[in-house]
């Protein structure tokens, strides 16, 4: 019998509906640790980007990722390093998260990063947040959470993020981004972002990353 091991937290969501903010709020809250599951899809993506691989060589971009070390240094959030890079920024651009999405849906692209996730929850003690951690990566874990927004209020925040970083982008094809993501997200073969059986759905609108996760705070059960 091992000990039992710490509270693990996942939430999934569609693009755009503020799982990464509120996952963090959490995990800052209650000391654990955080993941981003998306950032190493965007990881690969990035690394893929600067070997000349495009959104259907997913193949090629699982043999470089099974060949990649991904790593999340201290910090709140955690930067994040591939083979040893600093890569925190440069992963944040919205051709970077469109090759992302791309390949993700490749499946031995997400075996390789599948694994290494399952490795990463085994500890406990986590907040972790992507489109495919309730159902796949941690399907086990005390809480489980579908994050939901409607594509408008999505599209808006995105809008309002990318603004404030200067990037230059309008709502218009937000919305057409976010759509296409979406569809993406729900349609592919290999673990679809869905609503799993048992996952509790807390709706974002109206209210702020805090109250979003003061919701998600009250839905931890009491015996973990
Ligand atoms: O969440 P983020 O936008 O950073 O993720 C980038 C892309 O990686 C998403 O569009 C999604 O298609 C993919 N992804 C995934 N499974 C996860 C996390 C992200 O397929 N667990």
């Amino acid at each position: 019998m091992g000990m039992k091991r710490g509270l693990v937290i996942a939430i999934d969501g569609p693009a755009g509906a503020g799982k990464s903010t509120v996952a963090k709020i959490l995990a800052e809250k209650l000391g654990l640790r955080y993941l981003d599951t998306g950032a190493m899809y965007r990881a690969i993506a990035l690394k893929a980007a600067r070997t000349g691989l495009g959104p259907t060589d997913g193949e090629a971009a699982a043999e470089l990722a099974a060949r990649s070390r991904i790593e999340f240094g201290a910090g709140s959030p955690p930067s994040i390093w591939l083979d040893g890079e600093d890569i925190t920024a440069a992963i944040r651009t919205p051709e970077i998260g469109e090759l992302a999405s791309a390949l993700s849906a490749f499946s031995p692209v997400r075996a390789v990063l599948a694994s290494q996730q399952k490795e990463m929850v085994a500890a406990g003690g986590m907040t972790l947040e992507g489109r495919d951690v309730t159902t796949v990566i941690a399907p086990d874990a005390e809480l489980r959470v579908f994050l939901t927004a409607s594509l408008e209020e999505r599209a808006k925040r995105r809008y309002q993020e990318l603004q404030a970083k200067g990037v230059d982008i309008s709502y218009e094809e937000l919305i057409r981004q976010i759509s296409e993501r979406d569809h993406r997200d729900y349609t592919r073969e290999d673990s679809p972002l869905k609503i799993g059986s048992g996952v509790q759905v807390v709706e974002s609108y109206g209210l702020t990353p805090e109250e979003v996760a003061d919701r998600i705070l009250a839905l931890i059960p009491l015996e973990s």
